[in-house]
């Protein structure tokens, strides 16, 4: 184990946006803060294995913070920086915090960024292309060598804006993770199940919905599997819990390397932790003191929030 906690089995590459957002709640604003979908990711991650971060920030990304990820050992040496500015965006949630809008998006140093992987990453067993265009995360995938598991992310404006080049990419996607409007627009199915079913068609072998304080359902094969979300008295900021429940899942696969159907539950439940700490402040700062000890407490009352006794149930 290394200080923080991650363990040096599989390596996890990460291609994905790193952002500058400025976040408004009902209640609070938070302008200028650290985010972007491979932040919250890799930082996810790193809490179980040893991240590579795939991306590009403007010369104004403040050098703490990119001292702050090299001290969680995630490995920056296939992050540009470029002269110009970070990518940056504004969202404000409604009152039911499952909703929000995009008030700004500049992609600034994004735009006709061309990522190459270092030698170092090619043969990374895992890799999870978060939240960019697919034609970049495209890119990233034809460059790995030969990946053990590739899970992906995407979102309303990919759907929408690049529909062909996602297509494209989901036929070498095994595992994808999205939220439930995104399943509901990618399939244009309302109902949960139905829309699953028509994700999978588009190429994914396993599927997994976010749905906010509703939890995670997991669909692969005939088999379906639902994991509630740890109930808080108070979200404070949802921004980017999608991303670091990935994190958690993807960084406890390639911890321990068990991709089995348990392997794969108990990397739920991990992700939903992780995630679950996320929304206790704005933009990453609950990560910047969270513990694994801190995650492995809230595992074990995860565990008995959801235990009961099988044999009361069938009598
Ligand atoms: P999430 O809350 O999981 O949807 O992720 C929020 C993060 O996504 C924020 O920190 C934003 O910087 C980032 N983001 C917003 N719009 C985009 C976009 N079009 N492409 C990539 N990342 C984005």
């Amino acid at each position: 184990m290394t200080s923080h906690g991650a363990t040096q089995n599989g390596k996890l590459v990460v291609v994905g946006s790193l952002a500058i957002d400025t976040i408004e709640t009902q209640g609070n604003r938070a302008a200028g803060v650290l985010g972007g979908a491979a932040t919250y990711f890799a930082v996810a991650a790193s809490f179980f294995a040893p991240v590579q971060i795939v991306g590009v920030v403007g010369d104004d990304f403040p050098q703490d913070e990119l001292d702050w990820f090299r001290s969680r050992g995630i490995d920056l040496s296939g992050l540009e920086v470029r002269a110009g500015k970070t990518m940056r965006w504004t969202g404000r949630y409604h009152e039911d915090m499952n909703v929000r809008d995009t008030l700004s998006f500049e992609a600034n140093v994004f735009d006709g960024y061309l990522p190459t992987l270092p030698a170092a990453y090619c043969d990374a067993p895992f890799v999870f292309l978060a939240n960019i265009a697919p034609a970049l995360q495209a890119r990233v995938l034809d460059q790995m060598r030969a990946p053990r598991l590739v899970g992906a992310d995407t979102m309303n404006f990919y759907i929408e804006g690049a529909r062909a080049d996602l297509e494209r990419l989901l036929r070498r996607v095994p595992l994808l993770i999205i939220n439930d409007e995104e399943a509901r627009l990618l399939s244009g199915e309302r109902n949960m199940v139905r829309a699953a079913r028509k994700v999978l068609e588009l190429g994914p072998t396993s599927l997994m919905i976010k749905r906010g304080e509703y939890g995670v359902l997991f669909f692969s094969g005939n088999s379906v599997f639902s994991a509630p979300a740890y109930p808080l008295e108070e979200v404070f900021d949802p921004t980017g819990a999608g991303d670091t429940f990935a994190g958690g899942v993807m960084g406890y696969l390639a911890a321990t390397g068990d991709v089995s159907p348990a392997g794969i539950r108990k990397a739920i439940v991990y992700g939903s932790v992780v995630a679950s700490f996320t929304v206790e402040a704005f933009s990453l700062d609950r990560l910047r003191t969270l513990t694994r000890d801190d995650i492995e407490r809230r595992y074990r009352q995860f565990v008995s929030l959801t235990s009961f006794d099988v044999a009361d149930a069938s009598a």
